[in-house]
């Protein structure tokens, strides 16, 4: 059996959808992204939404959209996709990293206090794998040391943080739409906000400096190319039907994960935290504990990966953390800096997850794992 680390979940609906745009004229900044964004804002509950050209492309909007630059510090985590921290150098801001709880693997909110400085401009946070940070503490520090806040919630669509759904806390927040993500337009991200003057901005920004009311090749800001076309927009209006089965169906996935494995020893399930009132999937990351030192269990997680690639099953770490990616050690980071980033780096590992995920397929990854774990 062959299984993959994920796949998207599509149908005819889709097919159709995207079919019907080639068939108008309307190839960019037509009706769909319209659509999109008017429904994508209505079902997160923010007055706004701007439909940009992947994930990547809104979080370096909202940095811009903040007017964070050179000499400002970004407060964020080391345990995320790049990108929410690389959007900070865009700008020439400075990445501060705060380690992250080693139960949620979020951003550790009773660190964040010693790491802001006079030139703390906001805090840009991550909802890492699905699940909501802590927002209560979050917001209450940001609120007193007059932060702005960015939530990038590319892997949290629909998870809600006690009743409340991630994307309406911040002054800006970010959702992406890449083909491993729970909904996919191929490329594709979405900012949402509730400020008008974000709002502008930010469409003014992904459309070459252009203002609503300016002409057609008159560009007032310094802007870039970071639209969704409307085959990619008319995609995203059909997943975001589906939503909810979605979401639902990625739960029961890692509800037969969690039942199959969490008594093998030396595993570690996915911890959810209390205030996660609703979590919506993005991948399924175990840990492995097993061994007296952290090292040993990253050479049993690597071992892991090999021996179950040999079986057709795609496994892979989730996350090596950012500060020790090649060119942020050459900023000066190293081993060492953010232990429990680090702890999780070493000893994640995601395991074939999907909205379509069959019984059988799980079945064939957890029994490979336990007879794995039994051997190396
Ligand atoms: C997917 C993702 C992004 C954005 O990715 P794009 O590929 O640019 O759409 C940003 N941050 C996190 C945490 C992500 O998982």
């Amino acid at each position: 059996m062959k299984i993959s680390l994920s796949s998207p979940y599509l149908d005819e609906e889709e097919i159709k959808a995207v079919v019907d745009v080639l068939k108008t004229p309307y190839l960019s900044m037509g009706p769909k992204i319209k659509e999109f964004e008017k429904k994508f804002a209505e079902y997160i509950g923010t007055k706004y939404a701007v439909g940009v050209s992947n994930g990547t492309a809104g979080l370096h909007i909202s940095i811009k959209a903040l007017n964070i630059k050179e000499g400002d510090e970004v407060i964020t985590t080391p345990f995320s996709f790049i990108a929410s921290s690389n959007c900070i150098l865009y700008e020439r801001a400075k990445p501060v990293f705060v380690d992250i709880d080693r139960k949620t693997l979020n951003i550790n909110p009773l660190l964040i206090s010693e790491a802001i400085t006079p030139k703390t401009k906001a805090i840009l946070l991550v909802h890492v794998f699905g699940q909501p940070c802590d927002m209560e503490p979050i917001m209450k520090i940001a609120k007193e040391k007059n932060l702005k806040v960015i939530e990038d919630a590319c892997e949290a669509i629909g998870s809600e943080y006690l009743g409340k759904k991630v994307g309406t806390f911040g002054d800006l927040s970010v959702f992406a739409f890449y083909p491993n993500k729970q909904i996919t337009t191929g490329e594709g991200g979405m900012i949402l906000t509730n400020e008008e003057k974000f709002l502008k901005l930010a469409k003014s920004l992904r459309n070459q400096g252009r203002d609503e009311d300016s002409g057609w090749l008159e560009h007032k800001i310094l802007g870039y190319n970071y639209r969704l076309d409307e085959l990619s927009a008319a995609l995203g209006i059909a997943q975001l039907e589906k939503i909810e089965r979605i979401i639902e169906m990625r739960n029961k996935v890692a509800e037969e994960y969690n039942k199959r494995l969490k008594d093998i020893e030396g595993i570690e399930i996915p911890y959810i935290d209390t205030k996660t009132t609703k979590m919506s999937w993005f991948v399924y990351v175990i840990h492995i504990n097993r061994m007296e030192n952290q090292k040993k269990d990253k050479r049993l997680r690597d071992k892991l990966i090999i021996e179950l690639a040999k079986r057709g099953i795609e496994a892979k770490p989730y996350f090596p953390p950012i500060h020790l990616q090649p060119f942020y050690r050459e900023m000066g980071f190293k081993e060492g800096d953010f232990p429990v980033a680090e702890w999780a780096g070493d000893t994640g590992l995601a395991l074939p997850f999907f909205t379509n995920m069959k019984i059988d397929q799980i079945e064939y990854v957890c029994d490979n794992l336990k007879a794995l774990m039994n051997k190396l």
